[in-house]
């Protein structure tokens, strides 16, 4: 049995494995790079997977950077089947969607600046249509139950704690009378994050697919988090500034609403208007709140005092381009969550064109920022940076709250697989960059003299 890493080895976009054996293959998540100036031409190689042998496809969860290419295989021909939990295939579909639309949108631009350059066209990666296409061909799976995914493979997913319906997948595959199992963490979520419960350990593996994010260093506690966000949202108000939220639509925005509503039941912060300025994201709440079934006992206990969105009654959703920048003109004290979560796109970018030069406002960085974002620029302390072209100063204080990630740190990633160490399992470390993976590896010899391998792109480990 092989797998080979089509993506998030060394960085952490574009998951994809292809896992074969003699009788089958299966994908597991076929995500998009993002960021930095390689991503499009990465996401447009054609891949070496013949559709005709590829009998299925199986989704650890929503994000773009694991399902974003799903569309690719619709357009190259795949008529097989694609995995995944009821929610899964819900935010997969707003996420898709939303990614045909944004191409759509960029390529316009891109191609007026080829037009006048004297260059033909480009092609968008996909169509709306592509998307429809991979969308029908998706099967929703139970959380725990196996299911055959290919002749002689068989999955079974596992709460991962990271986003609604995300998963660890465990695969069985029979060979030559051998039955081996090749587990994917997916992307890990903290231990006791709110809103969603926690990961769920596997007990035995051959071989893991483990996640690095954050394998380089723990967040801070979450309670100390939340009293540091409480600090800087009461002293922004105070001074009657802006806060900025750049967000991924689907999880902090739900985790920052979550932690508005209990300051403001409690009474530990006033009301004060929020905008959630994007309607994915808007979108995507209303799906977590359509699965109080894998909420967490602390958010249904939430709940049963009185409706969370009775917290939320200052929150406006902005809808038209010409609302959001509406936005522009308002005075503050407000708090504005838009995409995306890492500045390199997204209605967050005229947010912060018309108030990181301005010192009462506050920029909160919630979740990881690839290398070669504005979100890292910022976080990297740069006195300016160029949005639009034009060169804006960071007047801005910046703060990371990296106790809100999605994402497990060290520790928790170790625990993780504390749970599955005394099977031995060889370790790949992937979806991590370099210095990050490098730290977990050292940590695994150290505590469980286990030698990790850190593939490259392209890089098949033979099992
Ligand atoms: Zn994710």
């Amino acid at each position: 049995m092989q797998v080979t890493l089509y993506g998030a080895a060394g960085d952490v976009t574009g998951s994809a494995y292809h896992v074969q054996n003699t009788r089958a293959s299966v994908l597991v998540d076929f995500g998009l790079y993002q960021g930095g100036h390689m991503a499009d031409a990465r996401n447009r190689i054609p891949l070496g997977i013949p559709m005709q042998s590829l009998s299925g496809v199986v989704l650890t969860h929503g994000h773009l950077d694991h399902v974003g290419r799903l569309p690719l295989l619709a357009q190259q021909g795949y008529r097989g089947w694609v995995y995944c939990t009821e929610a899964t295939r819900e935010l997969t579909s707003l996420v898709l969607h939303d990614s045909a639309k944004l191409q759509a949108h960029d390529l316009e631009r891109d191609n007026r600046k080829r037009e006048r350059a004297g260059q033909p066209p480009l092609d968008p990666l996909y169509s709306g249509a592509d998307v429809e296409a991979i969308l029908g061909r998706v099967r929703t799976v139970a959380y725990r139950r196996p299911v055959e995914v290919a002749p002689g493979m068989q999955a079974r997913w596992l709460e991962a704690g990271h986003m609604l319906g995300s998963a660890s997948i465990e695969l069985t595959v029979a060979e030559n009378g051998e039955r081996r199992v090749v587990v994917f963490s997916g992307d890990l979520g903290p231990q006791d994050a709110p809103i969603l419960q926690d990961a769920e350990p596997v007990s035995r593996a051959d071989l893991v697919f483990l996640e690095s994010t954050y394998g380089d260093r723990d967040h801070r506690p979450l309670p100390e988090t939340v009293r540091e966000f409480q600090d800087i949202v009461r002293s922004v108000v105070d001074r009657r500034g802006k806060i900025l939220v750049p967000t991924f639509a689907i999880g902090r925005t739900q985790q920052i609403f979550y932690h508005l509503a209990v300051a403001f039941r409690e009474g530990a912060l006033k009301k004060f208007p929020v905008y959630l300025d994007s309607p994915m994201a808007f979108e995507a709440t209303r799906i977590y709140l359509h699965h109080p079934e894998l909420m967490d006992e602390e958010f249904q206990a939430l709940q049963r005092g009185h409706p969370i969105l009775e917290d939320l009654n200052t929150v406006h959703a902005t809808a038209s381009p010409e609302e959001s920048r509406t936005l522009n003109t308002i005075a503050g004290p407000c708090l504005i969550m838009a995409g995306s979560g890492m500045c390199n796109g997204g209605r967050i970018l005229h947010h912060l064109k018309y108030n990181l030069w301005r010192p009462e406002t506050a920029v909160l960085i919630v979740g990881f920022q690839a290398a070669g974002t504005l979100g890292r620029e910022l976080v990297e302390g740069r006195p300016t940076v160029r949005i639009f072209g034009e060169p804006i100063a960071v007047r801005a204080s910046v703060h990371t709250l990296g106790g809100f990630s999605a994402h497990a740190g060290q520790t928790d990633l170790l625990r993780w697989f504390g749970a599955m160490a005394a099977s031995r399992p060889r370790v790949v470390l992937c979806h991590g960059e370099d210095p990050a993976r490098q730290a977990l590896a050292a940590k695994l010899r150290e505590q469980y003299k286990i030698e990790a391998t850190l593939p490259g792109l392209g890089e098949s480990v033979t099992l």
